[in-house]
């Protein structure tokens, strides 16, 4: 078994998801006492964050280039940075090290052609929905991308930081969200991805009729079959 790298913290609400899926489905793949080998490098995100909002993404992308160096030195075999947002920097922190990143925008764009949907919506904070570092690597997949109305995406964006990262969940915010996954489907979305890792906190496809693709859930499950050496 591969030793996991996961970059965390971003946020640690969501990271914590990706511990237990991870080792969860270890021990189902394997049985018995097994767990996942892994190093966790958990950020503080508030920095992160801030940086985020003033759109430093360079000094984003020093900070994360340095901990998936300390990741590596500690053995992991590969990064599985835990956040769509970042992503933004992924060419930058791969240029750090000498061990592959697992891009979370290929491993949900893989589950979207197994199952044949060519149109998706995408649900994430505003730089995941507006910018191309994202939405541009779906369609290079051939997968065409719906995203919500602007007033529908600064909602989506306002809950992620205000809440769901800070741990907070809110019926309100939950009703609003499923009003926009439909909203998706309408306009043609054969499904939506859940392109932020706490997004599943919030909703889940038992909640709708829309098939929903939470990005956590698979890319969790990619990292398990890459370090059981599978794919
Ligand atoms: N975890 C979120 C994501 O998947 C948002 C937090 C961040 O900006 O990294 O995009």
């Amino acid at each position: 078994m591969k030793t996991i790298g996961l970059i965390g913290g971003m946020s640690w609400e969501s990271t914590q998801t990706y511990y237990r899926l991870i080792n969860q489905r270890v021990r189902e793949e394997l049985g018995g006492l097994h767990s996942a080998k892994l190093v966790l490098h958990s950020v503080d995100f508030a920095e992160i964050e801030a940086l985020q909002h003033q759109g430093d993404w360079q000094a984003t992308g020093e900070i994360l280039g340095s901990v998936a160096q300390s990741v590596e030195s500690a053995g992991a075999e590969f990064l599985v940075l835990c956040t769509n947002t970042m992503h933004k920097v992924a060419s930058q922190i791969e240029r750090s090290v000498n061990i592959p990143l697992l891009h979370i925008a290929d491993a949900t764009a893989n589950v979207l052609k197994k199952d044949g949907i060519t149109c998706v919506g995408l649900l994430g904070t505003r730089f995941t929905m507006e910018q191309t570092f994202y939405l541009g690597r779906l369609q290079d997949h051939g997968i065409q991308v719906v995203v919500p109305d602007e007033s529908q995406r600064e909602r989506v964006h306002s809950v992620i930081y205000n809440e769901l990262c800070q741990g907070v969940i809110k019926p309100d915010s939950k009703a609003m969200y499923l009003d926009v996954v439909a909203s998706l489907a309408e306009r043609g979305a054969q499904g939506v991805i859940l392109g932020c890792t706490e997004i599943g906190l919030l909703i889940q496809g038992s909640d709708t009729e829309v098939k929903l693709y939470d990005t956590t859930e698979i890319h969790a499950e990619q990292a398990v079959q890459y370090a059981l050496g599978r794919i």
